[in-house]
């Protein structure tokens, strides 16, 4: 039973924001982005979400972690609005707030090349013409590694490489919020720390804030922001990774 009564907010989760150049000189501030309320989410028995409170501020960088079946990619799909919770509330902290996501299977289209796959996050409400956009697509395809791999088919591709061009997709339309579903879980714990620090400067530079959904525990440790855990479906921990 939908229990909840206050999603009038939720009507602006997906809308687009401006992005580019607009964010600068908010990182002191570090707005509330968006906040669950005591949010829980069952299917059907299964309570996979118990009374979650959670805030996510600017440009925050926040890993997730929590064993196989703790809700950790429920929480995702209900912080990025695909799936809305059973109870509790979801309060944006903003006007336009937009939300990408990767999943874990990342929904990427396996017989295109990865050009034609990151074309398709070409956002003409934030890129002025196809040539600003691919300036920036060029860019982001050095930094990430992926610059050589343009016109190669997804189906040729490693799992890494894969899962590269699914984090370049969600951060090419300019979120204020990615949320990413054990992006490493196919890299060794170097090639993952190195996408970790590719991520960490987008998150400084681009102030977009990073959900990271993560098993990697060596990663974890060597990370020093926010970390959230979770444990059928409660959140036992919040605080910062360096005093784990
Ligand atoms: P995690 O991502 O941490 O592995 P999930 O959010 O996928 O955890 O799952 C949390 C719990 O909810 C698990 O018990 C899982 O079996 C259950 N669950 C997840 N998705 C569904 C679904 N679509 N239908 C029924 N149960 C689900
Ligand atoms: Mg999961």
């Amino acid at each position: 039973m939908i229990k909840d009564q206050s999603f009038a907010s939720l009507g602006a989760h997906h809308s687009r924001a401006r992005f580019f150049g607009q964010e600068q000189g908010q990182l002191a501030a570090s707005p509330v982005l968006l906040e669950l309320v005591n949010v829980s989410h069952s299917y059907g028995k299964i309570d996979a979400l118990k009374g979650i409170n959670l805030q996510i501020r600017g440009s925050e960088f926040i890993f997730l972690t929590g064993a196989s079946g703790a809700g950790k990619s429920t929480l995702l799909n209900i912080i990025s609005g695909e799936l809305r919770p059973t109870f509790g509330n979801i309060v944006n902290g903003r006007e336009n707030l937009f939300v990408t996501q990767v999943f874990q299977d990342l929904k990427l289209i396996e017989n295109v090349s990865v050009l034609d796959n990151l074309r398709m996050a070409n956002d003409p409400t934030i890129y002025r013409s196809d040539r600003e956009f691919m300036n920036v697509l060029i860019e982001m395809g050095k930094v990430f590694g992926v610059y050589d791999a343009f016109n190669r088919r997804i189906n040729s591709l490693n799992g890494g490489l894969k899962q590269k061009v699914a984090i370049m997709r969600a951060l090419l339309p300019g979120p204020n919020l990615l949320v990413a579903d054990e992006p490493t879980s196919s890299l060794d714990f170097e090639s993952a720390k190195k996408l970790f620090d590719v991520l960490t400067y987008y998150n400084s530079k681009r102030t977009v804030s990073i959900v990271w959904a993560s098993h990697n525990r060596e990663l974890v440790r060597k990370f020093s922001g926010k970390m959230i855990h979770l444990e059928k479906g409660l959140l036992v921990h919040s605080g910062h990774a360096c005093f784990i």
